[in-house]
């Protein structure tokens, strides 16, 4: 057997990939260090009120609103070996608040000592490589909240970049915006409803932040208005909101006029005063330089073998945590088992070239799919494969059937129809089928509680 390697990685991040990261690392035999620039771990979950109702477009570093329940059933979502179980007098529903999910973060960095690894209020400014030799180490100059003018350095062999891709909102496009006297917020900074009362409001995204957000201020508002990108160009309807019904699913917005109308691609026109941009957000790496080789067109994170491993300088920098529309935390867990065996050596790496390859070769496919570059990281519909495709890399058993039954029953039924409701009615519509799930997850967290 090969003699394993154990380097000193800097982290840069300390949400549920940064955390899972640091764990992985640290199992391997690894030494890591967290640079973490809030003063609390959990990343996203770490809710901050600081932009309640705000109506700027400056970037909030939390990016929850109050109302925030799981989109995914708390079974399903936790790391693999660590179950998000209902426990003391936390939120015990099976959908529950993000405090709840913070609380889970905070146990699981308490539950493998992972604090001491992390230093917080220390925000990375700049990493850059360095050369001697043979060896490459990455040099990262960071500051302390404290004392922001004071620049530090230290020296690693390893970087594992784990910052989140949730700081900088992306806008929607839509002709004739400049001219539109109304407010534009992004949903990075809607916290409550309040501060749209009686006001007409488009919402423009159809993902789980904009269907959740017009739920809740449909509560308050005059008129909601939905705008999906995916409803066929006709679509002009009253969606049924329990108790509300002002609600209203449209196709795509067409255009902003300077009278304050927009026009749907319906052709139905509202007089709005806000337009509510509930439309992703761009990743960013402003810490990396062009020696990373790394950058960001059109949203596409480049070139990066499977999602993680620049093939030039891999596996002395990855990338954890930038897939979307896949079970966030269980693919982070994988991914950072990855990149500590094949840090140690424990786990092979094809060659660079084998590896530019490859993706090349993915990238022409997604061409020849007529997918746009932006949705590169996009694993709608493949994920498991690509989890599966890890567990076998890192000799981990593939993840349990009972959990891809819970995400396909979840995302199936978080329906437009159904967005009042579909947390709380989870349990009760499913029967057999639900209970068959969730014993096959207790049995296998039986195992955990030891
Ligand atoms: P983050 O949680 O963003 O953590 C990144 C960390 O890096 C932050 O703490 C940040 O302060 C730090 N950082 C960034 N730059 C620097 C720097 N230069 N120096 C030092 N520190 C830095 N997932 C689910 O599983 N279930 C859900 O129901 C769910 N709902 C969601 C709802 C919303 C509104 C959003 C935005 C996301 C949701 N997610 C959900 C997905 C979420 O992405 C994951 O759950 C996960 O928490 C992301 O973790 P992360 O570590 O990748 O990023």
């Amino acid at each position: 057997m090969r003699p394993r390697r154990s380097v000193r990685v800097a982290v840069i991040g300390a949400g549920a990939a940064g955390l899972v990261a640091a764990r992985e690392l640290r199992r391997e035999g690894h030494s890591p260090v967290v640079f973490e620039r809030a003063d609390a771990v959990g990343g996203v979950w770490v809710y901050d009120d600081a932009v309640a109702g705000g109506s700027e477009q400056r970037p909030s570093s939390s990016c929850l609103y109050a109302s925030l329940r799981t989109n995914l059933p708390r079974e399903s979502m936790g790391f693999l070996d660590f179950p998000f179980h209902a426990a003391g007098d936390g939120d015990a529903r099976r959908f529950p608040g993000h405090e709840e999910v913070r609380r889970y973060l905070e146990d699981f960095a308490r539950r493998f000592d992972l604090l001491g690894l992390v230093r917080l209020q220390t925000e990375v400014v700049r990493v850059t490589r360095e050369a001697a030799g043979a060896s490459e180490s990455w040099r990262v100059s960071y500051h302390t909240s404290e004392r922001r003018e004071a620049e530090e350095e230290e020296v690693f062999d390893a970087m594992a970049v784990c910052n989140g891709h949730y700081g900088e909102p992306r806008f929607a496009d839509i002709p004739g915006m400049d001219a539109w006297p109304g407010k534009q917020v992004h949903s990075n900074n809607y916290r409550v409803p309040e501060p749209f009362r009686q006001q007409v409001v488009v919402v423009i995204g159809c993902g789980p932040s904009g269907t959740d957000i017009a739920r809740d201020m449909a509560g308050v508002a005059k008129e909601v208005h939905l705008a999906n990108r995916s409803a066929p160009a006709s679509t002009c309807e009253r969606l049924p909101l329990p108790g509300n019904a002002n609600l209203w699913l449209h196709s795509m917005v067409d255009r902003a006029e300077e009278d304050g109308t927009v026009v749907f691609q319906d052709g139905s026109r509202v007089k709005a005063d806000v337009i509510m941009h509930c439309t992703g957000y761009k990743y960013s790496f402003p810490f990396l330089g062009e020696d990373s080789t790394i950058s960001v067109d059109d949203n596409r994170v480049g070139p990066l073998y499977k999602h993680v491993f620049p093939p030039q300088l891999a596996p002395r920098l990855s990338f954890i945590g930038l897939p979307v529309k896949v079970i966030p935390f269980p693919l982070f867990e994988l991914q950072s088992s990855w990149v500590a065996g094949v840090l140690s050596g424990r786990i092979e790496l094809p060659s660079e070239e084998e590896m530019t390859r490859d993706v090349t070769a993915f990238y022409s496919a997604l061409s020849s799919r007529g997918c746009p570059r932006r949705y590169t990281h996009n694993m709608r519909n493949h994920e498991f494969e690509h989890e599966d495709w890890l567990a076998s890399q890192c000799r981990r058993e593939r993840i349990a059937e009972w959990r891809r039954g819970m995400f396909a029953a979840a995302t199936g039924k978080n329906a437009l129809g159904r967005m009042g409701s579909y947390r709380d009615e989870w349990d009760a519509g499913d029967g057999d089928q639900l209970d068959l799930l969730l014993a096959r997850a207790n049995r296998e967290f039986a195992q955990y509680f030891l």
